[in-house]
């Protein structure tokens, strides 16, 4: 145990009481090189430190949760992270994990809810314009207008059933008629997000935003390609004066960098060329890669660079590589301390709406690209068994 961890356990325990040490177990209060856990502890103690978002007034500190929900404590800025919510093809239909997380997402106060992309059930050529945009209907029904009259703002990337960016060979979009009605989903007014757009020039594909002084940007990985073109313009958005002078950068894309589900290590489910991107992202001083499409929550990281694997709310969750555990719907919340630029993620099961262990979780997972190890975790703190581990397909 380090000296953090176990001064957290003791503050904790004198300031509210044993079980909030023992929920310490389970909730990653810190990045591992932050003293977020000391930091965290004197919130718990003096808790009355008040802020001011866009649309809510909250006090940093406090632990705020939808009611009988684990409380975490709230960071400077707080982000509720949802992701692949569509159903069946064609389906317009929520599981009701995604009802209930929308219906839950204010009471958490966050700044932003931000999706990882699959809104809808597209990727099908047999749908027609009209099915297509009665999902897009559904879906605005269910998570677009709700959040809308929460007045939170909705940052989001597509994914491959909403807007997939596969070509075929002619070089041509082969689902160019479901790109076009996402994009004028998104381009008509009364479904503004509520973000404050830094380039939207082509938005909802590739586009940036920024909020609370955290800069986002947001990369069309629909498919497994980010093209020269793509990079370009995220080397520039990064490399800008308002993308370096935020306290904090994240990307977000549909596809990760890394396979870490069963049944998604295969070619064309993670991204081409993860090496060089995470190299590009970490000079840029990228914080935080957000990603979708596994469908299987895993809080990561790989050099200097933390991997957001959401959880899937919507159908079909998986098993993660290199575990025994059964496949769980997730929600997540993100808080953000700025000053130390230090994260916080705690994770519900949104079935149950319990907390997600995560130190239950694979310390590695070992992919057929690269590992990525668990967000506590460093490369030195593995047994030699575990840095021996190899990529085994999953299927
Ligand atoms: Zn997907």
């Amino acid at each position: 145990m380090s000296l953090k961890r176990r001064q957290f356990l003791i503050f904790g325990g004198m300031a509210v009481g044993a079980s909030l040490a023992t929920l310490s177990q389970e909730v990653f209060r810190a990045d591992k090189t932050s003293d977020r856990s000391a930091t965290t502890a004197a919130n718990l103690i003096i808790p009355q430190v008040n802020g001011q978002s866009k649309n809510n007034v909250f006090t940093i500190g406090r632990e705020i949760a939808p009611k009988g929900l684990f409380a975490p404590a709230r960071g400077d800025v707080r982000i509720v992270v949802i992701s692949d919510l569509n159903s069946q093809y064609g389906s317009t239909s929520y599981e009701a994990e995604v009802v209930q997380a929308i219906a839950l997402a204010p009471g958490w106060q966050p700044d932003l809810v931000l999706c990882s992309g699959d809104m809808v059930a597209g990727q099908s050529p047999s749908l027609s314009q009209s099915q297509i945009k009665a999902m897009w209907a559904a879906f605005d029904k269910t998570i677009g207008a709700p959040l809308r009259k929460a007045k939170l703002p909705y940052g989001f990337t597509v994914g491959n059933h909403d807007a997939s960016s596969a070509v075929g060979a002619n070089a041509r979009y082969l689902f160019a008629q479901e790109r076009v009605l996402a994009k004028a989903h998104w381009q008509a007014p009364q479904h503004d997000p509520g973000l404050n757009f830094v380039d939207r020039a082509d938005f909802p594909f590739n586009y940036t935003f920024e909020q609370n002084n955290i800069f986002y940007l947001v990369w069309d990985a629909s498919s497994a390609q980010i093209t020269s073109k793509q990079l370009t313009w995220v080397e520039k958005s990064l490399a800008s004066p308002t993308a370096q002078a935020a306290k904090m950068r994240i990307v977000i894309g549909h596809l990760p960098l890394y396979a870490v589900a069963v049944g998604r290590d295969e070619a064309g489910e993670f991204l081409v060329n993860a090496e060089k991107l995470r190299s590009r992202l970490e000079h840029h001083r990228v914080h935080t890669y957000i990603s979708g499409h596994h469908h299987a929550y895993f809080p990561a990281h790989r050099g200097q660079l933390q991997l957001l694997h959401t959880g899937a709310l919507g159908a079909g969750a998986r098993p993660l590589l290199n575990s025994n555990l059964s496949p769980q719907k997730t929600l997540t919340v993100i808080d953000i301390n700025l000053s130390s630029a230090t994260t916080v993620y705690t994770t519900y099961n949104m079935t149950t709406l319990k907390l997600v262990n995560q130190l239950a979780l694979p310390r590695i997972i070992v992919g057929p690209n690269g590992s990525v190890l668990r967000r506590d975790v460093e490369w030195n703190d593995l047994t030699p068994a575990e840095r021996s581990l190899t990529y085994v397909p999953s299927s």
